[in-house]
């Protein structure tokens, strides 16, 4: 598989109007203020939409162009994909868009300009990818064990693929791994050939905050744009009923993400969030040219101990954003002005226009 020719995209992005560049996505996770956020920075806006499924964006009024496909994997069709290209579009990638079209065929067959660092993409994607580009960082990350043999206290296990947190348990000891394994197979949560592929790492008893950072190429420079919190379901159902009554109900919990709230975290925090925003920034430079690109997220645990421990990350516009379609405290500060990450994303775009660099935004 080779990846996109950039010879090739920056050709198609010399034959575009830059005074006329529409701002695409498709319809679905954090493209309400994607699309908002383009408007209000003065672009046209296409939505890539599944057909049905259109309503939310005529009746916000955030797209100019509906482009209406049979299911939203086809957004990588030739055709459409030309119905991108005559609209001088660009188009912002979010964690539905890379679902459903495939990252392979992002990296390798797409030929539309895209804002931010396609490459990087597959480093969030694959597990050891991305605890190389975050050790590389310096970041604190959770231990991670070779074996369930090695348990020795308690853990998370994790299985590969978006599946929401579903079929995640924790344990204590090598005897509850098996166990627990048994009865996700018995539920089907989990399949027999995901036992060799569970990901086992140090549970980290904390406070959970997705940092939603902004690395601007132009500026060199990382934003702290906003903060969410995850609602888990059914964990913090769980959480709710007293302990005693918890072993009773031999609930097993779940971490099904179903909606995001804003958080703030304490003041004294902020030089940890920043550092932490920096180091990823430096590192994924050296290790995936040109390097982070726009908007990121680090999912975080803060621990008793004020130490902030990095899960998972998002290389790319995260869904926590939708907390501040309008604007967080924090992009607020920066901006003093309504600023989503959608909105930023846009920015970015049109100060490239202005300064005749798109080149260094896009891929
Ligand atoms: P993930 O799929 O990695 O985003 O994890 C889903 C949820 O599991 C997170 O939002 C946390 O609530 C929880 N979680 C993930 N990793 C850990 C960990 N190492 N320790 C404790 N909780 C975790």
């Amino acid at each position: 598989m080779s990846l996109v020719d950039r010879q090739k995209i920056l050709d198609i992005l010399n034959k575009y109007d830059k005074k006329d560049i529409t701002i695409a996505t498709l319809g679905s996770h954090t493209s309400l203020h994607i699309l908002k956020g383009a408007k209000e920075e003065g672009f046209r806006t296409a939505v890539v939409c599944e057909k049905g499924r259109e309503v939310p964006y005529q009746r916000f009024g955030v797209a100019d162009e509906f482009i209406l496909v049979d299911k939203f994997s086809d957004i990588v069709n030739e055709d459409v994909q030309q119905k991108l290209r005559d609209l001088n579009c660009i188009i912002v990638p979010h964690g539905s868009f890379i679902a459903y079209a495939g990252l392979d065929r992002v990296e390798s067959e797409f030929y539309v300009p895209m804002f931010g660092n396609r490459s990087i993409l597959r480093w969030e994607a694959e597990r050891d990818l991305e605890r190389k580009l975050l050790l590389a960082s310096d970041i604190r990350i959770p231990k991670k064990f070779e074996s369930s043999a090695d348990i020795d206290r308690t853990v998370m296990v994790k299985f590969p693929g978006a599946r929401g947190g579903k079929g995640y348990f924790v344990a204590a000891s090598p005897e509850e791994f098996d166990k627990k394994i048994i009865n996700m197979i018995d539920r089907e949560w989990i399949t027999e050939d995901d036992i060799e592929k569970a990901h086992i790492e140090e549970y980290v008893s904390g406070c959970n905050y997705c940092i939603h950072f902004f690395y601007s190429a132009l500026k060199d420079e990382v934003e702290v744009l906003g903060m969410d919190s995850r609602f888990e379901s059914n964990i913090d159902g769980v959480t709710r009923i007293p302990a005693k009554d918890q072993l009773e109900l031999a609930l097993d919990p779940s971490y099904v993400i179903t909606g995001n709230h804003p958080v703030v975290i304490r003041e004294s925090l902020l030089p940890q969030v920043f550092d932490i925003g920096d180091n990823l920034v430096e590192a994924a430079k050296e290790l995936v040219k040109p390097g982070m690109n726009g908007p990121f997220c680090l999912q975080t645990l803060c621990t008793d101990n004020l130490e902030i421990v990095v899960f998972e990350m998002s290389a790319r516009i995260d869904g926590g954003t939708n907390t501040f379609m309008h604007a967080s405290a924090y992009s607020y500060i920066m901006f003093g002005e309504f600023m989503s990450m959608g909105r930023r994303i846009a920015r970015e775009i049109k100060n490239a226009v202005e300064e005749d660099k798109l080149e260094v935004v896009i891929t």
